[in-house]
C-alpha cells in the first residue's frame, strides 16, 4: 500500500476499513469514486480516506482517524476547518434562506471588503467557482479588446473551461494541444502556452496574458525577479491585458495577495478558494471601466443562478474579517519553519529536495535543482519520491496533498505544536525513505 514495495502490513493512518467500504460504494455511482480526480489518490496509490469532519488543523476521518491536515480544501479553509465565527455565519445566514435569486446586502459587504484590499481592483462579480472565474475573466478581455488570442504558462491551472485546457509543446511558445479529451482543437486554436518564468513576445492579436502570479499547481514556483513587471510592460507595449488569476494566493498571501506582494498590479484579478470561506464563490475583478463590460452594463454576457450565495458571501467576509494583517505574518513565520524543517529532514539524510517558501506558501520537489518552470516540476514528480513521502507521512496521521503538483496549505489554526509534529514527522519520513 505504501508504493514502496516489501510485503510490510498496510500503513496504519491509511483509508480504514469504512473508508475502504464507502470507496467501493463511491465508485459504483460516482466515476472514480470521486467529483474530483487529485482526490483518488492516483498520483500517490492506495484509496483515499473518506472524511467525516473536521477541526481547526485536523481532519477526522469515517474510520475515527485523525490527520494533521496540509490540504485545507486546497487552501480554502485559512482559518482552519469549522472556525466558529464562520460557522456562526453560515448558520445564521441559512436560517433567513439559502438562495434568492435577487440582490442581497451580503454581495454587496462582500464586494466592499475585497475592492477595499485589493488597490485598483474597483469591483468586483462574484461566482460560484475558480473556473467560472477564469472563463469570464478571458471571455471579459476578449470581449473589451476585441481580440481573440491568449497567452497562459504551462504548469498553471486554471480551471477546466475549454480553452484554458490547453497543453503547450517542449519549451518554446506553442499554440495549444488540448490538454483533455472533448475539448475540440478549435476551442484552444487561439490559446498559446508559453515556458513559466520566461517574459513572451507579444502581439497586437493578444487580448490578454493570463497567469498564476506565484505558481501553485506545479508544486510551488515563485515567479523569478522581473518576470511579473516583464509582463506588466510588454502587456502594456501591445495594448494586451493582464489577469492575475489569484485563486489560490488571493488573501492568502497576504491581504492584497500577490499583487500585492510584488507590486505589480494586472488588469483583471481571479479570486477563489479563500475569498468564498470554504463555501462555492469565487470573484473576478477589476477597474471599473473595465468592469462595466458585463452583463447587464455592457456586451460581456456572464450569469448564474447560485452566484453571490447568500452562505457564500456571509462565509467570505467572516473569513475576510479575521484575515488581518498580523495573521499573515504569524503564518508566514510558521511556514517558514516547516519550510527550514523540512529542508533539513531531507538535507540530514541526504534526500535531493527543494522545499520553495513563498510567504504562506510552501511546497515539496525532490530535485537536486531549483524548480523554476513545469520541465523542472515534472522532472521532479517523475522520480516516485513523493509519492513515498506522501505515505510515510499519512503513517504518521499527517495529510499532505496527494500529488507532487500541489502545494502544502497550512492553516491558522496550526499552531506550534502542530508545527513541531509536522517536522519530527518528515524527519522520521525522510530517514525511512533514505533507509528502504
Ligand atoms: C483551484 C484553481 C482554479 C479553479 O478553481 P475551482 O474553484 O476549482 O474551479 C483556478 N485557478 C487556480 C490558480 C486554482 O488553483
Amino acid at each position: 500500500m505504501s508504493g514502496a514495495g516489501g510485503d510490510r502490513a498496510p500503513l496504519p493512518g491509511h483509508a480504514g476499513e469504512r473508508s475502504r467500504e464507502l470507496y467501493v460504494r463511491a465508485t459504483a455511482v460516482l466515476p472514480g469514486g470521486v467529483d474530483s480526480p487529485v482526490r483518488a489518490f492516483g498520483a500517490v496509490g492506495g484509496t483515499p480516506w473518506f472524511v467525516d469532519r473536521a477541526e481547526g488543523a485536523y481532519v477526522v476521518d469515517v474510520d475515527g482517524r485523525r490527520y494533521l491536515d496540509y490540504v485545507q480544501s486546497w487552501g480554502a479553509s485559512i482559518l482552519g476547518h469549522a472556525h466558529p465565527a464562520l460557522v456562526a455565519a453560515v448558520r445564521d445566514a441559512a436560517s433567513r434562506g439559502t438562495t434568492f435569486g435577487a440582490p442581497t446586502a451580503g454581495e454587496v459587504e462582500l464586494a466592499e471588503r475585497v475592492t477595499a484590499a485589493v488597490p485598483g481592483c474597483e469591483m468586483v462579480r462574484f461566482v460560484s467557482s475558480g473556473t467560472e472565474a477564469v472563463m469570464t475573466a478571458v471571455r471579459l478581455a476578449r470581449g473589451a479588446t476585441g481580440r481573440d488570442r491568449i497567452v497562459i504558462f504551462s504548469g498553471c491551472y486554471h480551471g477546466h473551461s475549454d480553452a484554458l485546457l490547453a497543453a503547450g509543446g517542449s519549451g518554446l511558445a506553442t499554440f495549444g494541444l488540448p490538454s483533455s479529451a472533448g475539448v475540440p482543437a478549435h476551442a484552444v486554436a487561439d490559446t498559446v502556452v508559453v515556458p513559466y518564468n520566461v517574459v513572451p513576445e507579444l502581439d497586437e492579436r493578444v487580448a490578454c496574458v493570463v497567469v498564476e502570479p506565484v505558481a501553485a499547481n506545479m508544486g510551488l514556483v515563485a515567479p523569478e525577479a522581473g518576470f511579473l513587471a516583464g509582463l506588466r510592460a510588454a502587456c502594456d507595449d501591445v495594448g494586451a491585458l493582464l489577469v492575475f488569476d489569484e485563486v489560490i494566493t488571493g488573501f492568502r498571501l497576504g491581504r492584497s495577495g500577490a499583487s500585492g506582494l510584488y507590486g505589480v498590479s494586472p488588469d483583471l484579478w481571479c479570486f477563489g478558494k479563500v475569498v468564498g470561506g470554504g463555501l462555492p464563490l469565487a470573484a473576478l475583478g477589476g477597474a471599473r471601466a473595465l468592469m462595466e463590460n458585463l452583463a447587464p452594463l455592457g456586451p460581456v454576457y456572464q450569469a448564474g443562478t447560485l452566484s453571490g450565495n447568500p452562505l457564500a458571501t456571509a462565509a467570505g467576509a467572516a473569513a475576510l474579517d479575521l484575515l488581518v494583517p498580523d495573521v499573515y505574518r504569524e503564518l508566514g513565520a510558521k511556514v517558514a519553519t516547516l519550510g527550514a524543517g523540512l529542508a533539513d529532514a531531507f538535507a540530514s539524510v541526504g534526500i535531493a529536495a527543494q522545499v520553495p517558501v513563498v510567504g504562506t506558501l510552501f511546497g515539496i520537489f525532490f530535485s537536486a535543482e531549483p524548480v523554476r518552470d513545469h520541465a523542472g516540476a515534472r522532472k521532479a514528480a517523475a522520480t516516485d519520491s513523493y509519492r513515498a513521502f506522501f505515505n510515510a507521512m499519512a503513517a504518521r496521521n499527517v495529510a499532505l496533498a496527494p500529488s507532487p503538483y500541489e502545494v502544502a496549505f497550512t492553516s491558522l489554526a496550526h499552531g506550534d505544536e502542530e508545527i513541531a509534529t509536522t517536522v519530527a514527522a518528515a524527519r522520521s519520513a525522510a530517514a525511512e525513505m533514505a533507509r528502504a
